[in-house]
This record gives C-alpha cells, sequence and structure tokens, in this order.
C-alpha cells in the first residue's frame, strides 16, 4: 500500500519483460532524490504498441523507455524526434515537450559517455560488430563525436551496408563494411574495438569472432554486454594488455540521462551503479 499518491509515471513498453534492471536503478535513484515518482515495467506486444502510446498519452505518463522488439516501430507513433535519434531510426526514450511526445535516443549517448570516462573517440579508428539498434545509436554518436573512421563487421550484409550508407552520407564520418567470416582481424592502427552484437549475452563463453592477436594491447575494447559484464572478449583483451569497457557504466549512462530528461534533475549515478550491481548479483 502507497503511503503518499504518486506525483508521477514513467514506463518502459518492451516485450517480453523478465525482470528490469533500468526499472531497479531508477526507482533507487527516485528515492535517492527525494522524487516521488514511479517507473512501471509493461509488456506491451507489437500489435499493441499504438495503443501503448496512446495509454502514455491518455494517462500522462511524463515518457518512458522502450526497449526490444519496440525501439524502431515506435518512430511512426510520435511526434517528433531528437537528431540522434532521427539519424539512427530508433527511440529508446520518449518524452513530453508541452503536448508533443519526443523520441530521444540515450543508448548512443550513454555509451559515448561511458567511452569518456576512459577515452575521447575524437580522431579515432574505430571497429564496431554489429548493426542491430545498439550498433546504429552508437555508431552513429560516434560518428557525431568525429572519429577518424568507422568499420561495420556485421553478419548480415544488408544490415551492415545499410549502417554504412547512413554514416557516410548523413553523419559525415568515413565508414566502410566488412562482411563478418571467419575471425576478423582489424587493421593497424585500430584505436577502439566495440562488441554491439548480442553474441555473450547470458552467456559468459560465447566468442565474438574477433582475431584477438591482432589487437594492439594499446587498443581499447568495449562491450555492450552487461549481463554477465565480465564476457570472454573482455577477458581476452585483458589477457592481451588492452584497456576495457564493460556495459555497466553504458546501462547507467543511458539510464542516467533519461531520469535528467524526464526529471530535469541530475540522479546519483552511484547509487544507480550499486543499484545495478545488486541487481545482477555482482
Ligand atoms: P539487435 O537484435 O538489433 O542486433 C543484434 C546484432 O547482433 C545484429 O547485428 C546481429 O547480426 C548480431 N548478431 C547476433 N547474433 C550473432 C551471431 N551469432 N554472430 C554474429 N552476429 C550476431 O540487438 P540490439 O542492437 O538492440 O542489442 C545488441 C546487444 O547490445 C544486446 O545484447 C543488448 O543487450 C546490448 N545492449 C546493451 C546496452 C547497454 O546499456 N549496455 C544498451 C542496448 C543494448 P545480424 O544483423 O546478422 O542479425
Amino acid at each position: 500500500m502507497l503511503d503518499s499518491p504518486i506525483q508521477e509515471i514513467v514506463c518502459c513498453m518492451g516485450q517480453p519483460v523478465a525482470g528490469n534492471p533500468t526499472q531497479f536503478m531508477m526507482e533507487r535513484a527516485f528515492v535517492a532524490a527525494d522524487i516521488d515518482w514511479r517507473y512501471l515495467t509493461l509488456e506491451v506486444s507489437p500489435e499493441n504498441l499504438a495503443d501503448g502510446i496512446r495509454g502514455i498519452r491518455a494517462m500522462g505518463f511524463l515518457g518512458g523507455h522502450l526497449t526490444i522488439p519496440h525501439k524502431v516501430a515506435v518512430v511512426q507513433h510520435l511526434d517528433k524526434l531528437t537528431e540522434a535519434a532521427e539519424l539512427a531510426g530508433a527511440v529508446n526514450c520518449v518524452y513530453r515537450k508541452g503536448h508533443l511526445l519526443v523520441g530521444e535516443d540515450t543508448d548512443g549517448k550513454g555509451f559515448i559517455q561511458s567511452l569518456q570516462s576512459i577515452t575521447n573517440p575524437k580522431r579515432k579508428k574505430v571497429v564496431v560488430f554489429g548493426a542491430g539498434g545498439a550498433a546504429r545509436a552508437i555508431a552513429v554518436e560516434l560518428g557525431l563525436a568525429r572519429a577518424a573512421e568507422i568499420t561495420i563487421v556485421n553478419r548480415t550484409a544488408q544490415r551492415g551496408q545499410a549502417l554504412v550508407d547512413l554514416l557516410n552520407d548523413r553523419v559525415d564520418v568515413p565508414a566502410k563494411f566488412v562482411h563478418l567470416s571467419g575471425d576478423y582481424a582489424v587493421e593497424e592502427g585500430t584505436n577502439i574495438v566495440v562488441n554491439a552484437t548480442s553474441i555473450g549475452f547470458g552467456d559468459a563463453d560465447a566468442r565474438v569472432p574477433l582475431d584477438i592477436e591482432s589487437l594492439s594491447p594499446d587498443a581499447l575494447v568495449a562491450d555492450l554486454i552487461f549481463n554477465p559484464p565480465d564476457t570472454k572478449l573482455i577477458r581476452d583483451a585483458v589477457a592481451r594488455g588492452c584497456t576495457t569497457l564493460d556495459g555497466l557504466g553504458m546501462l547507467v549512462s543511458q539510464a542516467a540521462l533519461a531520469f535528467k530528461i524526464w526529471t530535469g534533475v541530475k540522479p546519483d549515478v552511484a547509487v544507480m551503479r550499486e543499484a545495478l550491481e545488486e541487481y545482477l548479483e555482482i
């Protein structure tokens, strides 16, 4: 039983919803900031997405997260997109601006923020494995952050080429596509390698097809996978002497950005990180 009326509600729509680490972080951050808001996790099927968004409008929710499989489909139901969301063609966060519902991408920005705790991607030569929603979001932000060059390595050529075309034509960053077959050996001078595929999610021994010996020990290896965070790629990169970045920082950063967008208040990221680690039992 709630002892006070709920002030405002934000939500996460996805399918299937089997536990939500972001909800755990948000609820803790609301309490820490003394904000009487709630973050609801709602299972919404693809055929009900339009009604789900109408529900956000009708019930006066102040915003929400969109997760798999709604990040692209939601675009058509919103009134406006930010530049990054429009370029990525995907939205993971919606918020109100007057009577409008605006779509934003905090995945890409969250990644860049997490990356910048170690290095600035400006003028860096970057390899991104994957061309799905997360890869699109981070590649666009890497381009906007003026990376020197981005190589997209993907299993499905059409998706990979589409992302490369977007980067070359609209983000104005030199990009090329490599079709994934066998182990990919990075070119000399590669500074940053990112795994934005789902390889490793829920499987600590799943292997990203990367020739680890081709990496310079000076390179930085980032993995978006946060569960488990200590992926095989991260372990192999550490053994190679590389600097590494796991997916936890990005997950906290994207949530912190959404919190600030919705509430106007900067959350306590240490509280969010602690909540995430508690949730993941690490
Ligand atoms: P998508 O389903 O949109 O894309 C998945 C990508 O992985 C595609 O490029 C796909 O290639 C590739 N892929 C999957 N399996 C294989 C395989 N066996 N071999 C080679 N390539 C493979 O997912 P998202 O982009 O939304 O998410 C990707 C991962 O990033 C997820 O695991 C997610 O949990 C994580 N993530 C982490 C976040 C964080 O905050 N840390 C935030 C957002 C996502 P193909 O095109 O050929 O199918």
